[in-house]
């Protein structure tokens, strides 16, 4: 699907968007990577949204990229014989571990580990820290809280406990499994929750085996701490906002935000950036001024993707809440301070034949007319090193790795389009030059740049920067091999 903003938007698919028709809208409206969170729902459902997507992105021959979001060791509560259930100011609240569903008394929270650190006077917050429950009275498998901040419950929601420190385990029994089946299912990128340490992003990498990109999900102090260590290993970032704020003071978040953007696009590696950008949209068509206002920020900030969670998952205006994102995006990117502030920020090429090359490239786009620069790639980094450059004009990755094009959907500005495998550079210019008109990004008497490696087929060997026009007997005129 052509975009007319280089920002990409991750949709989180639930019971909201779980058919054809649901999920078709969203890539349409201008979702262009879905998001399944292990945390909810079985196998048999996350594999019906997988072949649902595959199918969608075969129909419309356009990659589409797909991340498998593991719990993690979140804490949860169990589920509810209503499934919801309101708390109010001031009541009493049970947590235990009898299995049993739950009503608005009490829930399972399945975690002896809890139950063995909490003291009374403990603090417990629930769904983002929405819920604040204090310990009145605690044992070895209850805790008698009282309601002090109220509001909806409902099943599976995350538990916070800020002020105990407890043991957690990177990768859980239960996300061991999910890795595989999503592995074998063939998803492209693999969200780790909670990395605490660079060693965590190690092991992820082990069990998956090159079969999914690993993207790091910030939302503990100590992976903030340990961030730059952390980037170093992860192909990837989200700032988890969700769990981040309740981690810290909600103040920390935004410089957090602003940073950890920034570093990501240095190192040019995908950041997304998490979690109630349109909370309001979980019920209303309409957002707030003020999450107009973050989901542009994300923007300015130069961040690679945004988020939805609840809002496409379980909300009343899944189409909506992609529709204003992708309004928001359209709006910022042509706005004249969006080019300023992200032209600001750029950094210095790096020491590389390639870094120069895509530097390069960005430079002729921009003094030139060239309407697109196309980049031959086939592990991706080209164009991820054009797509840290933020150039003016759109980004083209031209690669014969189906994976490669999926994992690329979810940064900044890239475009992808499947080549055949190709061996002489006549032939590379020329499938350039025709996927720039077929798609739109040129006509036949423009001129585009092209970067490849030659000799083809060997990775890390970008050389070769070529002004060419999009006119085929042209091509053959000029080009000599
Ligand atoms: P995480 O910490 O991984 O973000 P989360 O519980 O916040 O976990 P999100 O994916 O952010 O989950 O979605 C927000 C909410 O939307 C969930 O808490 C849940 O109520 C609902 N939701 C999301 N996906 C599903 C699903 N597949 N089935 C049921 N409810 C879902
Ligand atoms: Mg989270
Ligand atoms: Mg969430």
């Amino acid at each position: 699907m052509r975009r007319l903003r280089n920002v990409k938007i991750v949709a989180t698919l639930g019971p909201a968007s779980e058919t054809y028709d649901m999920i078709r809208a969203l890539h349409e409206a201008g979702a262009d990577v879905f998001r399944l969170n292990m945390s909810h729902g079985s196998h048999e459902e996350i594999r019906e949204k997988h072949r649902i997507i595959r199918q969608i992105e075969k129909e419309l021959s356009s990659p589409i990229a797909i991340l498998a979001d593991l719990q993690g060791p979140k804490l949860r509560v169990g589920v509810f014989a209503n499934e919801v259930e309101e708390l109010v100011d001031g009541a009493a609240f049970r947590l235990d571990l009898n299995e049993a569903a739950g009503d608005v008394t009490r829930v399972c929270l399945p975690h002896p580990e809890i139950f063995a650190a909490l003291e009374p006077g403990s603090t417990l917050l629930v769904n983002d820290g929405k819920i604040r429950l204090r310990v009145e009275d605690c044992g070895a498998d209850f805790a008698n809280c009282v309601v002090v901040n109220g509001g909806t419950i409902s099943n599976r929601k995350g538990v916070n406990v800020p002020d105990v420190v407890l043991p957690l385990a990177a990768l859980s029994e239960k996300d061991r499994d999910d890795l595989e089946f999503v592995c074998g299912l063939g998803v492209d990128w693999l969200a780790l929750s909670f990395v605490q340490r660079p060693e965590d992003v190690h092991e992820a990498r082990e069990l998956a085996q090159g079969r999914a990109a690993i993207l790091s999900k910030i939302e503990k102090p100590a992976a903030v701490e340990a961030f730059d260590d952390i980037l170093e290993v992860s192909d990837g970032i989200m700032v988890a906002r969700g769990d981040l704020g309740v981690e810290l003071p909600v103040s920390h978040v935004p410089p957090i935000q602003k940073r950890l953007v920034r570093k990501c696009r240095f190192a040019a590696k995908p950041v997304i950036v998490a979690t109630q950008m349109l909370e309001s949209m979980i019920e209303s068509p309409m957002p707030t001024r003020a999450e107009v206002s973050d989901v542009s920020n994300a923007i300015y900030e130069g961040a690679d993707a945004i988020m939805l969670s609840a809002e496409s998952a379980a909300g009343h205006f899944p189409i909506e809440a992609v529709g204003t994102m992708n309004a928001v995006a359209e709006e910022v990117e042509s706005d004249p301070t969006y080019r300023q502030i992200i032209e600001a920020s750029r950094s210095a090429p790096r020491s590389s034949v390639a870094d120069a090359i895509v530097a390069a490239a960005r430079e002729v786009a921009e003094t030139t007319e060239v309407q697109a620069i196309c980049s031959f790639t086939e592990s991706g980094t080209t164009a991820l090193k054009i797509a840290r450059e933020r150039p003016r004009v759109p980004i083209i990755a031209m690669t014969s790795l189906r994976g490669t094009a999926r994992r690329l959907a979810l940064s900044w500005g890239t475009n992808c389009v499947m080549t055949d495998e190709l061996n002489r550079f006549k032939g590379a210019v020329v499938a350039a030059a025709r996927a720039a008109t077929s798609h739109g990004y040129a006509g036949p008497e423009d001129q585009i740049v092209v970067t490849a490696g030659l000799p083809f087929n060997v990775p890390g060997t970008t050389n070769i920067l070529r002004v060419t026009s999009c006119d085929e007997r042209l091509i053959y005129n000029t080009e000599t091999e």
